[in-house]
């Protein structure tokens, strides 16, 4: 049985292969920034739509979100499966995060899912949700407070990276945006009448760099001058920066928040400005399944002939679905090259042929593990049961 149900989903993505790739490449040669993905939100769109889809669109307030549904022909009374397509692209770099890859795994997951149950009269619903937003606000933290994933009994998205695995536990995040406020005045004529905002923000910075001799390997700090001043021959009245401090739990994460503070506070009190610190976004890391991500690595073991590698850092959005539903966020690689995200090297492997067969592969192993828990109740027992031990193995991490 299972052969036959891994021969329908490769019918089902090898089919539309052609048509991912067009999505693809339409994603990424168009690279668009957060909340702003009209037209990779439009092609995805359209082409489900043209497929036969419902979609909705606008959800939870997001003109860029969408759920395009499917109900079993077999009925609506199973399990509700969903999966999250990504789309934006970071300032400078496009998809150097390779969201239009997971823009197309998405759908070719939803549309692999969709034929399993049809052709094999397994009665449930599958969802695609448009996912925008990850790289900054978390799209998906608004859908989750609207309630759009509240009847979802598995969730799973993937992630092309340097490496892959199924048991990837991301760090918790929290964005802020910190302003000084100063005075301006002549640089030469009377600076001694200015409070300078410029140099707020740069003794924040170098404090910030200086704490990180006192954190533990595995948390991040990292920001950027956003407004440094106007005007060399001005003192600046007005900074701004802003960072992202990042650790293993979220109870860390406070710990992390505190010591962050009190460098913006003393940054304020050295050059007399006064300051204000916005806190923007916050993701909580990734909880994973080991059932459901031993079977990932299972499978995509056999086709990358190399081990999985857990250790790498980085946050996501769907932190906070993993954290209250069973999920699966998957990695997989690209084309065995060593390069990270966030760079120019991963925008280029992104568009690659190579990298359209890897998220092909992922996709279809990601349709498998579904089908699995669809098919086997004994193996969906597992998955529910390391879920609720993972639930209650939290209360100590956060
Ligand atoms: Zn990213
Ligand atoms: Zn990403």
């Amino acid at each position: 049985m299972l052969v036959s149900v891994d021969n329908v989903i490769a019918d089902a993505i090898d089919g539309a292969s052609a048509d991912l790739r067009r999505l693809s490449l339409a994603i990424h040669d168009n690279p668009e920034l957060v909340l702003k993905e009209e037209e990779a939100c439009r092609v995805l769109v359209d082409y489900l739509e043209s497929s036969g889809f419902k979609v909705e669109r606008n959800v939870a307030g997001l003109s860029t979100a969408f759920i395009s549904t499917y109900v079993s022909s077999a009925g609506a009374h199973g399990l509700n499966i969903g999966f999250c397509s990504e789309y934006d692209a970071l300032p400078g770099i496009g998809h150097g995060c390779g969201h239009n890859l997971i823009a197309i795994s998405g759908v070719a997951m939803f549309l692999a899912t969709s034929r399993v149950m049809h052709k094999c009269r397994i009665p449930g619903t599958v969802k695609l949700f448009g996912t925008p937003a990850e790289e900054a606000i978390g799209g998906k933290i608004t859908m989750l407070d609207h309630g759009v994933f509240d009847d979802r009994d598995l969730l799973m998205m993937l992630h092309p990276t340097p490496v892959y695995t199924g048991a990837w536990h991301s760090q918790c995040c929290l964005s802020m945006k910190i302003e000084y406020f100063g005075k301006a005045s002549h640089a030469a004529m009377a600076p001694w009448d200015g409070i300078n905002a410029g140099t707020a923000a740069n003794i924040a910075m170098l404090t910030m760099g200086a704490l990180r001799e006192q954190l533990k390997p595995d948390w991040r700090t990292h920001g950027i001058i956003t407004n440094g001043g106007q005007a060399a021959n001005v003192i600046p009245e007005y900074s701004c920066i802003e960072y992202t401090i990042r650790t293993a739990r979220a109870s860390e994460l406070h710990v992390l928040r505190e010591r962050t503070m009190r460098v913006f506070e003393a940054a304020a009190l050295a050059t007399g400005c006064t300051h204000k610190v916005t806190e923007e976004y916050a993701y909580l890391d990734n909880m994973d399944n080991p059932v459901l991500g031993q079977l990932y690595e299972e499978i995509m073991e056999s086709e990358y002939h190399l081990p999985p590698e857990q250790d790498i850092g980085g946050s996501t959005d769907f932190g906070n679905l993993s954290q209250k539903f069973i999920s699966l966020h998957g990695l997989f690689s690209l084309t065995g090259s060593r390069v990270p995200n966030h760079t120019v090297e991963f925008a280029k492997d992104a568009r690659s042929v190579e990298a359209h067969k890897w998220t092909l592969f992922a996709a279809k192993t990601g349709a498998r593990i579904v089908a699995r828990c669809l098919m086997d109740e004994e193996f969906w027992k597992q998955v529910k049961r390391a879920h609720d031990e993972r639930q209650r193995g939290s209360g100590d991490r956060h």
